[in-house]
C-alpha cells in the first residue's frame, strides 16, 4: 500500500496480495490484436452453446436455479459422477478462494508449486493464510519437493495438472505418490481447467481419486477447451462432506441463467470439444518445430499454451505487439525470462512465428 494507510483496515493478509492481472487484450492503434495473452479456445464455443444463451434472453428477469441441477445432472451423467458431489462457481477462481476460505486462515498453510497458478497463494494470502511454494524441477511440479514443504499446518494442496503457465503434468502415479505423503489433515486440489487437451498416456484426470480417497478435489472450467471464458463457469467434484461446505460458503445464485444454459448445450456438442483439442495438439506441434527451427526451444506442453524462452522476454513481448501480437509476460509466475503464447488459429500462428523469424535473437 502507498500513501496514507487505510481508514477501515482489512483483515491481516490482504495487503499482501498483488491483485491477479490478466492477459492483455487490447493493443492501442490496432483493432483486432491477435490474443494469444489468456489461453482462451481460439475456435469459440459450440454454436449451440451460442444458441443456448441467445435464447435465454427472454428470461433475463427470472432468477437462474441457485443449485445448477440441470448443469449439475448433465456433467454428472457425462462423467459418471455424483451430482450431489458436483458444486458449481462463477469461474474456477471462485471455488479456488471457497476452497480457502473454507479450510485455511491465519497460521494455516496454502501448498503449492513454485510455478503454479498465482491464484493459489492470492487466495491463501486473502483468507490470512500462510501460501508456501516448493521448489520445481525442471519447471515440473517436484512431489518430494511438496512432500518436503508439507507440515502439520498444511491445509491445503493445490496442484494444477497440468500445469499452468508450465504446460507440464504429473502423471497419475506420481499424484497418487504425492496423496499418500502428505500429512492426513490435508486437502489436495487437483486444479484441471486444461484436462481436455492432454494427450498424455499416463495422465489421469483424477476423478476417480474424490470418491477412492475423500480427501481430493478436483476442479474444471468451462473458460479453455468449451471457449466459455466470458460466461464465468468452473466446478469442483468434492467429497460429499466439502461440497456441502461449498454449498454453504458460495453465493446463493452464483452461476448465472447464461453460464448455465450454455454451458449444458456445450456439452452436448462433443465434436466442437474433439475438434478444438485436435487443432490444438496439431498447432502446438507445429508451432513448437517452427521454433526450433528459429533455435527457440519451448517447454513440452499439454495445455492450449506454450512456454517460450527469450534472452529479453520484454523485449520480446514488445515486439510481438508492434506486430500486432499479445502474449503473456511470465515475472509474475517467477519466470522473467519466458513468455506464454496461447495456441491460437491456424493464420495466428503463422503470424506469430513470422513476426519471430524478423525477430533477432
Ligand atoms: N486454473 C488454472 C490452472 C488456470 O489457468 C485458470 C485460468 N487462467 C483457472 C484455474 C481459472 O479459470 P476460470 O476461473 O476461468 O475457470
Amino acid at each position: 500500500m502507498s500513501g496514507s494507510p487505510p481508514r477501515f483496515a482489512p483483515r491481516p493478509g490482504i495487503f499482501d496480495v498483488e491483485p491477479y492481472v490478466g492477459g492483455e487484450a487490447k493493443l492501442p492503434g490496432v483493432a483486432e490484436p491477435i490474443r494469444l495473452a489468456a489461453n482462451e479456445n481460439p475456435l469459440g464455443p459450440s454454436p449451440k452453446a451460442v444458441e443456448a444463451y441467445r435464447e435465454m434472453s427472454g428470461g433475463l428477469h427470472r432468477y437462474p436455479d441457485g443449485g445448477s441441477s440441470a448443469l449439475r445432472r448433465t456433467l454428472a451423467e457425462l462423467h459418471g459422477l455424483d451430482p450431489e458431489c458436483i458444486v458449481c462457481g462463477n469461474g474456477s477462481d471462485e471455488l479456488i478462494s471457497l476452497l480457502v476460505r473454507a479450510y485455511a486462515g491465519p497460521g494455516d498453510e496454502v501448498l503449492y508449486s513454485r510455478h503454479g497458478f498465482l491464484m493459489y497463494p492470492i487466495a491463501a494470502k486473502t483468507a490470512g493464510a500462510t501460501a508456501v511454494a516448493a521448489p520445481e524441477r525442471s519447471l515440473t511440479s517436484d512431489v518430494d519437493a511438496l512432500l518436503a514443504h508439507a507440515s502439520e499446518k498444511t491445509r491445503l494442496v493445490f496442484l494444477a495438472n497440468p500445469n499452468n503457465p508450465t504446460g507440464s503434468y504429473l502423471p497419475d502415479a506420481e499424484v497418487r505418490r504425492l496423496l499418500a505423503g502428505l500429512p492426513e489433515q490435508a486437502l489436495l486440489v487437483l486444479d484441471t481447467a486444461y484436462v481436455e487437451y492432454v494427450q498424455a498416456e499416463d495422465y489421469d484426470d483424477g476423478l476417480n481419486l474424490v470418491e477412492e480417497t475423500g480427501r481430493v478435489v478436483v476442479t474444471r472450467t468451462f473458460s479453455k477447451i468449451y471457449g466459455l471464458a466470458a460466461l464465468r463457469l468452473g466446478w469442483a467434484y468434492a467429497p460429499a462432506e466439502v461440497a456441502d461446505v461449498l454449498n454453504r460458503l458460495r453465493g446463493p445464485f452464483n452461476v448465472s441463467l447464461a453460464a448455465q444454459v450454455a454451458a449444458v448445450a456445450a456439452l452436448g456438442d462433443r465434436e466442437h470439444l474433439r475438434h478444438s483439442a485436435e487443432h490444438n495438439a496439431t498447432w502446438r506441434s507445429w508451432f513448437a518445430e517452427q521454433l526450433a527451427r528459429l533455435n527457440i526451444r519451448v517447454e513440452p506442453s499439454e495445455g492450449n499454451f506454450v512456454l517460450v524462452p527469450f534472452a529479453d522476454a520484454a523485449g520480446a513481448a514488445d515486439f510481438l505487439k508492434s506486430r500486432g501480437i499479445l502474449v503473456r509476460g511470465m515475472a509474475a509466475y517467477g519466470l522473467p525470462g519466458h513468455l506464454r503464447v496461447t495456441i491460437g488459429t491456424e493464420a495466428e500462428m503463422r503470424a506469430v512465428v513470422a513476426a519471430l523469424k524478423d525477430y533477432p535473437q
